[in-house]
C-alpha cells in the first residue's frame, strides 16, 4: 500500500480545507489535501465575503484577485421585500454597510470591503492559488478512517479513479470535510443542537432581471406575495452576478411535496412567479436540496485531529456566516500549527483553537438562527399569515398605505421588523468584533487603558475597535513614504508583531530578549517617527488604547496577544511572561496549559 508522509493532512477541498492550506503553505508548512469530489463546490451556496474574510485573503495574496471576481459592496446596498419583482415593493434596507448611514463605520473598520461572491467562484480563487503554492491537491481521493498515537496519525485515503488505498502519516489531521463530516465523529466529537428544522432548495438560474433590479441593486429580495402559501413558499432571491445569475431559495411545507420533485418546467414557473413576468428567459443551471440545522460541536479538537467549517456549526444562511467562519476557523488554526511544527510553541497551543472558535460558532448559530425568526416576523408585522386568502394578505398589505391610526400603525411595525433584520443584515459587531475570551491570550495589564466599555451599544450592530487581548487588531491608516497601509499589513506571516510608539522605542529591546527567551519571532514598529510609520490621521492613537509608550502585541492572525499601558523597568520580563502564557510555555509564575 503507497505511503505519503506529510506534516499536515487536509481533508475536505471547501472553503475551510482551502484557506487551511494556503495560510500554511504561506507559513511554510508541507500538506496534503484530499477532496473526494473531482473539483470544488459545482453548486452554488454561501457567496456573502465579510470584511473578515477579505482580509484574510488580503493577509494571504489574493485580496486583488477576490476583490476582481465579486460583486462590490455598493451593488449589495438594498435588500428587498416585493410581491414579485414586477409587482409592489413593500420594503427596503440598506444592507452589508453600503448603505450612508453604515458606510463610514464599515469604512473606518478594515483597509477590505465586503463583497458578494459565490462560493462556485470562491473555492476556484483559491484552489488556484492553494496549487500556485505549491500544495499537494489530490481531487477523487476519499478519506476512510484514521488511528493515532502520540506520534501522530495514520489515515486511509482511496483514489477513487484506481480504487488504490494510501497510507497518509501525519503529524496532525484536518477535518474540514463538511456537515456530514465522518472525521468529527472518528474522533469522538459531537455536536449539540437541532438538525433539519426547514427544508430548502436552491434553484441556480440565468436570466437578465436588469430591468427589475438594476435601479435598486442588491443581494437579497424576499417574496411576500399575498395568498394561503406558507412563509416564504415562493422563495428568496440571491444575486450572484448583477443581474444575470441567481438562485432563488425555495423553503418546503413539512410534509409536502417539495421541488425536488419538480421538473423543469415547474421550476421555471416557480421563478416566474417570483419575477412576475412570465416572459423573461429564464435558464436553469442546476438545483440542490439542503436543510436547516442550528449545531455546534461542544468541541473543534481531540488529540492531534482539527474540524473546522461545517463539520463543526451548522446554520442557516442568515447573516452569511457559514463561509465566513469556516475561513476564519482554518486562519485560526494555520499559525498555531505552524508555530508547533517549526517548534517555537510546545503542542498545548493548539488547544486554544477550540477555546477560541467553539464560542464564535455557538454564537453564530444562535444569532443565524433568531435571525431567521426575525425574517418571519416581517411577514407577520406585514399582516400576511399562512392560509390566508389572497384577498385578506392584499388587504392587510394595502393597510400598509391607509391614511389614520390603523395605517400609521401597521407602517410602524413594518418598520420596527425591517430595522430589526439589521442584526442579518448590517451586523457589523457580529462580523468584526469577536473576541477570544480563552485561549492564546495574556491577561490584561492595561486595565486603566482606553475608554470604558460602553453598555449603551449593541454589540451584534456595531463594531468597536479595541486592543483588548482577543480582539482583532484595530485598523488604522498609515503612511510609509508615499505607501498608505493599513497596521493589519504590519504582520508578516507566522510572525508576532509588537506595536509601540514615541517613547516606547525600549520596547524594541524588551521584544528581542523576549524572542530569544522564548524562540518565537517577533517583528516590531514604532509609529511616529520621523521617516519612519506615520499615524496618517491619528487613527491608531485614537485607538490603540494604550498610551504612546506602551505597546501592543499582536499574534500572526491579527489578533491581540497582550498589550501593556505603559513602558516600564519590568518590561522586557513582562513581555516575556505574556509570550510564554500565549503559546502555552512555563511563565514565571509557572506552567501555562
Ligand atoms: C446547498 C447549500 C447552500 C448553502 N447556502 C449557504 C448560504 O447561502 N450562505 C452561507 O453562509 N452558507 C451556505 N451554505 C453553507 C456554506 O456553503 C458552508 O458554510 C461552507 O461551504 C462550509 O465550508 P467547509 O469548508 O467547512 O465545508 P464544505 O464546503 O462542505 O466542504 C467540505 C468538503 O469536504 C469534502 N469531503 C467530505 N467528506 C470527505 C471525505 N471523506 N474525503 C474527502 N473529501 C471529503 C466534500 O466533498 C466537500 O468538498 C450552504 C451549503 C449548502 C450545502
Amino acid at each position: 500500500m503507497p505511503e505519503i508522509s506529510v506534516p499536515v493532512l487536509i481533508v475536505g477541498a471547501g472553503p475551510s480545507g482551502l484557506t487551511s492550506a494556503l495560510a500554511l503553505a504561506r507559513y511554510g508548512i508541507d500538506v496534503l489535501l484530499v477532496e473526494k469530489h473531482a473539483g470544488t463546490a459545482h453548486t452554488p451556496r454561501a457567496h456573502i465575503v465579510n470584511q473578515r474574510t477579505v482580509e484574510i485573503m488580503r493577509h494571504l495574496g489574493i485580496e486583488d484577485r477576490l476583490l476582481a471576481a465579486a460583486t462590490p459592496q455598493d451593488m449589495m446596498r438594498n435588500s428587498l421585500w416585493v410581491t414579485s419583482l414586477a409587482g409592489q415593493e413593500v420594503a427596503r434596507l440598506e444592507s452589508w454597510g453600503a448603505g450612508p448611514d453604515r458606510a463610514t463605520e464599515y469604512r473606518a473598520a478594515s483597509p477590505s470591503p465586503m463583497v458578494n461572491c459565490p462560493q462556485t467562484v470562491f473555492e476556484p480563487m483559491l484552489l488556484d492559488a492553494v496549487t500556485e503554492a505549491g500544495c499537494d491537491v489530490r481531487f477523487e481521493h476519499v478519506f476512510e478512517s484514521f488511528s493515532e498515537d502520540e506520534l501522530g496519525v495514520v489515515s486511509t485515503v482511496r483514489d477513487r479513479r484506481t480504487g488504490e488505498t494510501l497510507t497518509v502519516r501525519s503529524q496532525y489531521l484536518i477535518g474540514a470535510d463538511g456537515a456530514r463530516s465522518q472525521i468529527l465523529g472518528q474522533a469522538g466529537l459531537t455536536v449539540t443542537g437541532p438538525s433539519g428544522l426547514a427544508d430548502a432548495y436552491n434553484v441556480w438560474f440565468r436570466a437578465d432581471l436588469s430591468r427589475y433590479l438594476a435601479h435598486r441593486p442588491g443581494i437579497l429580495t424576499w417574496n411576500v406575495a399575498p395568498g394561503p402559501q406558507s412563509n416564504g413558499r415562493l422563495g428568496t432571491l440571491i444575486c450572484h452576478q448583477p443581474f444575470t445569475e441567481f438562485v432563488m431559495v425555495l423553503f418546503n411545507e413539512p410534509g409536502a411535496d417539495g421541488p425536488a420533485s419538480a421538473g423543469e418546467d415547474e421550476l421555471v414557473h416557480r421563478v416566474h412567479e417570483f419575477i412576475g413576468d412570465d416572459t423573461v428567459e429564464v435558464e436553469i443551471l442546476g438545483r440542490a436540496a439542503w436543510s436547516v440545522n442550528a449545531q455546534v460541536a461542544d468541541a473543534y479538537s481531540a488529540g492531534r485531529v482539527f474540524c473546522m467549517g461545517d463539520a463543526v456549526h451548522r446554520h442557516p444562511p442568515t447573516n452569511g456566516l457559514g463561509l465566513n467562519m469556516s475561513v476564519a476557523d482554518a486562519y485560526n488554526l494555520a499559525w498555531k500549527l505552524a508555530l508547533v511544527l517549526n517548534g517555537q510553541a510546545p503542542p498545548t497551543l493548539l488547544d486554544s483553537y477550540s477555546t477560541e472558535r467553539q464560542p464564535v460558532g455557538a454564537v453564530g448559530v444562535r444569532r443565524a438562527i433568531t435571525s431567521r425568526h426575525e425574517l418571519a416576523d416581517v411577514r407577520a408585522a406585514l399582516g400576511l399569515t399562512p392560509g390566508q386568502s389572497r384577498q385578506d394578505g392584499q388587504e392587510a398589505l394595502d393597510l400598509l398605505y391607509a391614511a389614520g391610526p390603523e395605517g400609521e400603525q401597521r407602517r410602524a411595525a413594518v418598520r420596527r421588523a425591517i430595522d430589526r433584520t439589521n442584526h442579518q443584515l448590517n451586523a457589523h459587531g457580529t462580523e468584526l468584533g469577536y473576541l477570544y475570551e480563552h485561549g492564546a491570550v495574556a491577561s490584561d495589564t492595561a486595565t486603566d487603558a482606553g475608554a470604558p466599555d460602553r453598555d449603551d451599544d449593541d454589540r451584534e450592530l456595531y463594531y468597536r475597535p479595541t486592543t483588548r487581548p482577543g480582539a482583532r487588531l484595530p485598523h488604522a491608516r498609515l503612511g510609509q513614504g508615499t505607501s498608505e497601509i493599513s497596521t493589519l499589513d504590519l504582520v508578516d506571516g507566522p510572525r508576532f508583531l509588537l506595536i509601540t510608539g514615541i517613547g516606547g522605542e525600549q520596547w524594541l529591546a524588551a521584544a528581542k530578549a523576549a524572542a530569544e527567551a522564548t524562540g518565537v519571532e517577533i517583528d516590531t514598529h514604532v509609529i511616529g517617527t520621523p521617516g519612519g510609520t506615520a499615524d496618517l490621521y491619528g487613527e491608531w492613537a485614537a485607538r490603540r488604547e494604550v498610551a504612546e509608550d506602551g505597546c501592543v502585541l499582536v499574534r500572526p492572525d491579527r489578533h491581540i496577544a497582550w498589550r501593556a499601558h505603559r513602558f516600564g523597568p519590568t518590561a522586557a520580563d513582562d513581555l516575556t511572561d505574556a509570550l510564554r502564557q500565549v503559546i502555552g510555555g512555563p511563565t514565571a509564575q509557572g506552567v501555562n496549559s
